[in-house]
């Protein structure tokens, strides 16, 4: 293939364009932007004629316009609030959870101000800013001791490294999964230098398995909640309060990474049944891990409880200097957790639990308030209707799970419903819906009762400049 070497030529000389976009250009759009995007722009035409793919020269104008979008997306923020319309109630991508009110206003708090991270008030000394959240935790849990870092994944690592370092570890092979964001169970295991040493089938592991495959290397037997994957038909696993006495029996502690997280039982709102931290911790286990913004619905955390001999080990690794919490992760995680002192409360105020239990009526009514909002003002152009769905509860255990919920479904009429979904992700704030059955669909479980004037408004907007077309 010929390369256009005319074409090559024809491109253009950075800092002629800088001169050139000068004049419309807003001032106080950072030089390093407007360099840094010409020089991309000219990159991309580039490689399309050395691929040859690129038509004729461009203009002038055609030129500047490409600057002009690339600069635009490049001067507005990266990270952007969306409104989630996906039904995906703990959504990894779009965030996880949201926080009540009161942990979004401590979090804004400890960045505004000085605080007592570690410092101790009541004696002036340096203080450990763990204190601050394990008594609330070892409260509403049951355990004697308590220690948060990073995620449930880096927890999972810090207690196997502390514990089975260099030792045996007995998983039922049940259990071997990999959690989303390629979290496997025997990768994680092998940094932490313990040996991982499956028993059972797929399907059932029953007690003598884990009896059978003690040795004197053996430190830990290990649960996992098996969180995105369930095994269904003639299944058995082996229940918490046997692994305790087994472990007992032989002098090995017992770890559960349980995942979620769960403060509350779900089942009474209809939602499955999910071991809580309280069980867990109630059946003997020895540590349990949990994430602190899947199901308990506070910021990116993982918690370690358990017994306090062995959390005192844990604290005292040098990996967990590395793995350790901020303060904004712990002034949020703080008023989450202090949420839960009432179930009620809780089931209110964080964001997370109210989406899942929320009542199909209150949600229909929002669906409805946003078709009022809109469906006149968009008619002609794009039909408005009720719509019956399925909410899924998302990261964690129960992802599949569906909830039954309402939709505002968009038809749009002259255009598809995939250049909608691809406009209203390119919003200032942009609109995440999903398509199903050529219906784009906003699941109102997810969007707020305060972002339905805000979605009505972005619909109007669209459809009466005709962007549809
Ligand atoms: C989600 C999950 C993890 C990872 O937790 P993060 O907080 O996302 O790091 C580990 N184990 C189980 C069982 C999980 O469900």
């Amino acid at each position: 293939m010929a390369i256009n070497t005319n074409l090559l030529r024809s491109l253009p000389k950075v800092d002629e364009c800088l001169k050139d976009l000068e004049p419309v250009l807003a001032a106080d759009i950072p030089q390093v932007i407007v360099k840094s995007a010409i020089q991309q722009c000219i990159e991309r035409q580039r490689v399309r004629i050395l691929e040859g793919g690129a038509g004729d020269e461009l203009s002038g104008d055609e030129w500047r316009q490409l600057f002009l979008v690339e600069i635009a997306t490049r001067v507005r923020a990266n990270f952007r609030r969306v409104i989630n319309g996906t039904g995906v109630v703990i959504h990894t991508n779009l965030g996880r959870s949201l926080l009540s009110k009161k942990a979004a206003a401590a979090l804004v708090q400890a960045g505004a101000f000085y605080s007592n991270l570690e410092f101790d008030l009541a004696t002036g000394k340096r203080g450990s800013r763990y204190s601050l959240v394990e008594r609330i935790i070892c409260d509403l849990t049951g355990a004697e001791a308590a220690l948060v870092v990073n995620n449930n994944a880096a927890a999972v690592l810090l207690v196997l490294d502390t514990l089975a370092k260099g030792t045996e570890v007995i998983v039922s092979r049940g259990q071997l999964v990999e959690i989303g964001g390629s979290f496997r169970i025997p990768d994680v295991m092998a940094k932490s230098g313990a040996r991982l040493v499956e028993v059972g089938a797929t399907n059932r592991t029953h007690l003598f398995d884990y009896e059978k495959a003690i040795t004197p290397e053996t430190s830990l037997l290990l649960r996992v909640h098996t969180s995105n994957f369930r095994i269904i038909g003639f299944t058995s696993e082996v229940p918490a309060e046997e692994m305790v006495a087994l472990g007992r029996r032989h002098g090995l502690l017992v770890m559960e990474d349980l995942g979620s997280g769960c403060l509350v039982d779900l089942s009474r709102y209809g939602l499955p049944r999910e071991p809580t931290v309280q069980e867990i911790v109630k059946a003997g286990v020895d540590v349990v891990t949990f994430s602190g913004d899947k199901l308990l619905g506070g910021p990116q955390a993982g918690i370690i409880v358990g017994r306090k001999e062995v959390v005192d080990r844990i604290k005292k690794n040098p990996l967990n200097r590395a793995l350790r919490i901020d303060k904004f992760t712990l002034s949020s995680l703080e008023m989450i957790l202090r949420e839960y002192f009432d179930t009620e409360v809780a089931l209110k105020n964080i964001p997370t639990l109210n989406m899942l239990t929320a009542d199909p009526v209150v949600i229909k009514r929002r669906a409805q308030a946003l078709i009022r909002r809109a469906g006149r003002k968009v008619e002609g152009r794009c039909s408005l209707s009720l719509y019956a769905t399925v909410s899924r509860v998302g990261g964690g255990a129960m992802p599949e799970y569906g909830i039954p919920s309402w939709a505002v479904s968009l038809v749009p009429h002259d255009a598809g419903v995939n250049n909608l979904e691809k406009d209203f992700r390119d919003l200032p704030v942009p609109l995440i819906g999903r398509i199903e059955d050529e219906k784009y669909l906003l699941d109102m479980r997810t969007i707020q009762e305060q972002e339905i004037p805000m979605v009505a408004d972005i619909l109007i907007a669209y459809f009466r400049e005709g962007s549809a077309a």
